[in-house]
């Protein structure tokens, strides 16, 4: 099967019907680089930064940081990358900085809510991430968003960073564009008003679907109790797109459910035009997109979201047996 992707690498994602998906792959080494090419992918569009700081034994310093972005960008060559802030907090621990124990970590103090409290730690990430984007794009996602107000914050952030440096003479990013991270439910009602200031949002479907269905992710007892494949779900992306589309603004989703081929038909169903996935899944994605046919499977997903199931999984399965996809 390994050979069977290494033959489509080089060729579209595109439907039989000729709609083109952009396949982007998920990183957070300088390890995970040699997949883009590999793979095949049209490039990052998950960053996790964290881990840099998961892994070493210190707080990296702002030029360690800055050396690291431009390692990234530079091995990407003229792909996109899109590094997300911090996201810190719930499951994602420091071993070196002591963080108080909370009842519930995940609806807890984590990701752009320490950033914003602790500006500190984001406005040094910005600024390692605009020395290092010197002359490219440079492309921010911020992790957790979940109101308005917090996303022009963390971007008013941003945009001081990128006026101190132009005041400092330093050589500047071509372009610099700040998206969101939709993984909090209560963003996905309000992306007429985000759209105004994000320059693109991204869905998160792991912590979108846990606080959807209040079934903790990390949680066994409970993270099987839901099948993501279930009209909720897809009553709710479906909206989202329906959102983004009527705002223009640029929709990803770069969850688990991406990288899962029966998933990423469905989300292809909905409208989901890009999505970000481990490496090793997007040869079995692009093999399942090569073989799909956008109208028929936009139209089946409709009528599934007026469905009561509890679970779609066996009918998408039974969608896909009968059309060889
Ligand atoms: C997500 O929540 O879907 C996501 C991509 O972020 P992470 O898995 O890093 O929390
Ligand atoms: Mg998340």
């Amino acid at each position: 099967r390994v050979a069977q992707f290494a033959t489509i690498r080089d060729l579209p994602a595109e439907t039989k019907d000729g709609v083109r998906i952009k396949l982007m792959m998920n990183a957070g080494l300088l390890l995970d680089m040699p997949h883009l090419a590999e793979s095949g992918a049209d490039g990052i569009g998950l960053f996790r930064t964290e881990i840099q700081f998961m892994v070493g034994d210190n707080m990296p310093k702002l030029q360690h940081q800055a050396d690291f972005y431009r390692e990234v960008m530079d091995t990407a060559g003229d792909k996109p990358v899109t590094f997300r802030t911090l996201d810190l907090g719930g499951d994602k621990v420091l071993p070196y900085a002591r963080f108080e124990r909370e009842e519930n970590p995940a609806m807890g103090w984590r990701a752009i809510r320490i950033a914003l409290d602790r500006p500190a730690l984001l406005r040094y990430q910005v600024r390692a991430l605009i020395a290092a984007a010197a002359g490219r794009v440079l492309r921010i996602l911020l992790p957790m968003i979940s109101s308005v107000a917090e996303f022009n914050a963390a971007r008013a952030l941003v945009d001081r960073e990128i006026e101190r440096a132009r005041l400092l003479g330093q050589r500047q990013p071509r372009q610099v564009k700040v998206g969101a991270m939709l993984e909090v439910p209560s963003l996905a009602f309000m992306l007429p008003q985000l759209m105004r200031s994000a320059d693109f949002v991204s869905i998160g479907s792991n912590d979108l679907l846990s606080f959807a269905f209040a079934a903790d992710r990390t949680n066994p007892r409970v993270s099987r109790r839901y099948d993501p494949l279930n009209p909720a779900t897809l009553s709710m992306i479906r909206q989202i797109v329906q959102s983004a589309k009527e705002t223009g603004g640029e929709l990803s989703l770069c969850g688990e459910l991406a990288g899962r081929p029966l998933d990423a038909m469905t989300l292809i169903g909905l409208g989901i035009r890009k999505l970000s996935m481990s490496p090793g899944n997007i040869g079995p994605v692009k093999m399942m997109i090569r073989s799909l046919n956008y109208s028929e499977i936009s139209q089946y997903v409709d009528k599934l979201c007026g469905r009561a199931d509890h679970s779609l999984r066996a009918r998408l399965i039974g969608f896909a047996a009968e059309r060889g996809v």
